[in-house]
C-alpha cells in the first residue's frame, strides 16, 4: 500500500463502498437524445421566494420541454440555518404554483426517484467514498490548520494584496506524512480535507455558459474545503458529486455561483466526471427611483411567494408571468397564439434575461386581469371559494350559501369574444360583486352630478313603469333608449355635442342614472344582465330607495 493510500485508510477506515460502486447503483439515464436533467437544489432555510420559484420555474421548463427530469434536492448541509419544515414548505411551495418535480423530496422523510438520497444529511457516506479515492490519488488531504492560523494567513495576504485563501506556500499540510497525520488525530487535533489544488497561477480556464456566453476566468488554485471538520461535504463538494451522480446535464441556479465555476470544473475534473452545462441566472431586478436593483426578500412582499397565495392570484397566471420574465419572445407568442396552452410554448433556457428580468406588478396584475377574464364561471366560483375559505370567510359563506347565484355574477360578461378584465386576484371579489350581496353593499349611491335630483327621480319612475324582467337582452336598450328620447335626451352622445341646448343630455347619462339606482355604481359591467341576476324583487327595491335617497 503507497502512502496516499495508507492515508486514505486513516481517514476513512470504515468507508468500503467506491466510486465504481456508485457509478454502478446510478447509472446514466436512459432518456432521448437532447433530453435535460436539472435540479432545483435549495436549503431548507426559509420560504419559498419569488426567485427561488422562478430559478425552479426555469429549470422545470428546461426539462419538460425536452422530455427530461426535474427533481427536487434537498442542500442542508449547514445545519444552522435549517428550520423546522423547511423542507415540507418549499415542496408545498411549488406545488401550489404547479411544479411537481419528477423526483427528490416529498416531505422531510420521503423521497421519490431511484438516484437518492435527495437530501444532502443522508449522503455523507457517499461523499466520504469520493474524497476518500481522492486521497488514494493524492488530490486530497488532511488539513489541521486551527482557526487561528487561517486568521493570520488571511490578514497577510490581504496586506501583501495576494489572493485570500489556502494555497501554494500557505497551504501548511499540502504534504503532510501519513504520521503526521495520525499523531496529530490521536491528538484529538481537528481537521478539513482539502482538495490538492493542481491549478497553475498563470492558467486560464473558459466555458460556456448557456445564459451569459462564452466566460473566461483564472484557473482555481485553492486548496478548497472537500470536507469540514464533522465529515460533511461543502457546497463545492456536494455539487460536484450530486450532479454527477444524479446525472444532472443543465446545472441552472443563481449567478452568484459563476465565480465559483473554476472551482467546480476543477472538481469535477478530479474526480473524473464529465462536467455539466452550466446556466447562471440573473436575479429578478425591480426598478427604483429611474434605476435598477434586485427584488429584495426585506422591502418588496412580492418577493415572498405566499404573497401570491394571500392575494389570490391563481397559479396559472403567476405561471404566465414567469414565462414572461424568463423568455421575452413569451409575449409575442402569446399575443399570436391567445387560446393556446402555454405548454405549446417552446421554452429555452437561452433566452433567459443577461441582465435580470425586471418584475413589474403592473403588468403582472394586466396578465393575472387578461388570464382570469378567460376562465368560465364555473373556474372563478371555485377558484374564489378555494381561495376566500382560507383567507376571506365572510365572502366564502356568501359565495357557497346560494352557489347558482354567485355563479350567475360570475357568469355576467363572461364567455364573450372581449370579456371584461375587472379582477386580478381573489382579493378583487370581494369589492367586484359587494352590490349583489346586501351583506357587503353599503347602499350608497354615487349619482354623477349633471342631473338634478328631481331629473333623477323622474327617471328612475319612468324606468320603472317600463321596467320589464322578461325583456329580451336585444330589446332591452333600444327600450331605454325610446324612453330616454321621449324625456329629452339625445339618443347618442354625438347626436348630444351637435347640439348640447336641445337636450338634458343623452342616452348614456339616462342609463348611468338607472346604472346608479341600481348599483350604487357609475361603473359596472353590462346593467342589463345586472339586473337579470339581481331579480325583479330586488332591482324595484332597489329604484325605489334610489328615488327615497334623492328625494
Ligand atoms: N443550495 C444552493 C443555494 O441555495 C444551490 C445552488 C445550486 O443550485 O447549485 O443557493
Amino acid at each position: 500500500m503507497d502512502d496516499n493510500c495508507r492515508m486514505a485508510e486513516l481517514l476513512f477506515k470504515d468507508i468500503t463502498k467506491t466510486p465504481a460502486d456508485y457509478e454502478a447503483q446510478y447509472p446514466a439515464r436512459n432518456l432521448e437524445e437532447g433530453a435535460v436533467v436539472t435540479r432545483f437544489a435549495p436549503s431548507p432555510t426559509g420560504f419559498l421566494h419569488f426567485g427561488g420559484l422562478f430559478a425552479a420555474f426555469s429549470e422545470y421548463m428546461a426539462a419538460k420541454s425536452t422530455n427530461g427530469i426535474f427533481y427536487l434536492r434537498i442542500e442542508d448541509t449547514d445545519k444552522k440555518r435549517e428550520i423546522e419544515n423547511g423542507v415540507s414548505l418549499i415542496v408545498k411551495g411549488l406545488n401550489a404554483f404547479g411544479i411537481e418535480p419528477d423526483e427528490g423530496m416529498l416531505s422531510e422523510t420521503e423521497e421519490k426517484g431511484a438516484y437518492g438520497p435527495y437530501i444532502q444529511s443522508s449522503r455523507t457516506e457517499i461523499y466520504q467514498a469520493f474524497v476518500k479515492n481522492l486521497v488514494q490519488r493524492g488530490l486530497a488531504y488532511p488539513c489541521f490548520m486551527t482557526e487561528d492560523e487561517i486568521a493570520k494567513i488571511r490578514e497577510e495576504q490581504e496586506s501583501d494584496k495576494l489572493l485570500p485563501g489556502v494555497y501554494g506556500k500557505f497551504a501548511k499540510y499540502r504534504d503532510i506524512t501519513v504520521a503526521e497525520a495520525q499523531k496529530k488525530i490521536e491528538n484529538g487535533e481537528e481537521y478539513v480535507v482539502r482538495l490538492k489544488s493542481m491549478g497553475s497561477p498563470d492558467k486560464r480556464i473558459s466555458f460556456k455558459d448557456a445564459i451569459k456566453g462564452n466566460i473566461e476566468m483564472p484557473e482555481n488554485i485553492i486548496d478548497v474545503v472537500l470536507l469540514k471538520k464533522d465529515g460533511t461535504p461543502t457546497y463545492h463538494f456536494a455539487h460536484t458529486v450530486d450532479d454527477h451522480l444524479m446525472r444532472t446535464t443543465h446545472v441552472v441556479r443563481g449567478d452568484e455561483w459563476i465565480s465559483s465555476v473554476p472551482i467546480h470544473l476543477q472538481l469535477f475534473y478530479a474526480c473524473g466526471f464529465k462536467a455539466p452545462k452550466y446556466v447562471h441566472i440573473s436575479p429578478i431586478m425591480k426598478e427604483e427611483n429611474g434605476g435598477k436593483r434586485k427584488l429584495s426578500k426585506r422591502k418588496d412582499p412580492e418577493a415572498a411567494v405566499s404573497f401570491y397565495d394571500e392575494a389570490g392570484y391563481p397559479s396559472g397566471a403567476v405561471w404566465e408571468y414567469l414565462m414572461t420574465l424568463a423568455n421575452s419572445n413569451f409575449e409575442d407568442w402569446r399575443l399570436a397564439n391567445k387560446d393556446a396552452d402555454i405548454s405549446e410554448f417552446k421554452f429555452s433556457l437561452s433566452k433567459m434575461s443577461k441582465a435580470g428580468a425586471l418584475f413589474d406588478i403592473v403588468k403582472f396584475n394586466d396578465i393575472s386581469k387578461n388570464y382570469i377574464s378567460k376562465l368560465n364561471a364555473e373556474e372563478v366560483y371555485d377558484m374564489t371559494t378555494e381561495w376566500a375559505k382560507q383567507y376571506n370567510e365572510k365572502l366564502y359563506t356568501l359565495l357557497t350559501d346560494d352557489e347558482q347565484y354567485a355563479k350567475s355574477i360570475f357568469a355576467i360578461e363572461r364567455g364573450n369574444a372581449k370579456p371584461r378584465k375587472d379582477i386580478a386576484k381573489w382579493e378583487d371579489v370581494e369589492s367586484y360583486v359587494s352590490y349583489f350581496y346586501s351583506e357587503l353593499w353599503d347602499k350608497k349611491r354615487d349619482f354623477a352630478d349633471n342631473l338634478s335630483n328631481s331629473d333623477m327621480v323622474e327617471i328612475i319612475e319612468a324606468y320603472k313603469n317600463i321596467y320589464d324582467e322578461n325583456t329580451a337582452a336585444e330589446d332591452w336598450f333600444p327600450q331605454l333608449r325610446e324612453l330616454a328620447v321621449s324625456m329629452g335626451f339625445a339618443k347618442s352622445p354625438k347626436d348630444y355635442k351637435k347640439n348640447p341646448d336641445e337636450y338634458k343630455g343623452h342616452v348614456g347619462d339616462f342609463a348611468g342614472v338607472i346604472r346608479v339606482a341600481a348599483t350604487g355604481r357609475k361603473n359596472t359591467p353590462d346593467l342589463y344582465e345586472i339586473l337579470q341576476v339581481l331579480g325583479k324583487d330586488e332591482v324595484l327595491k332597489r329604484f325605489d330607495e334610489a328615488i327615497e335617497l334623492l328625494k
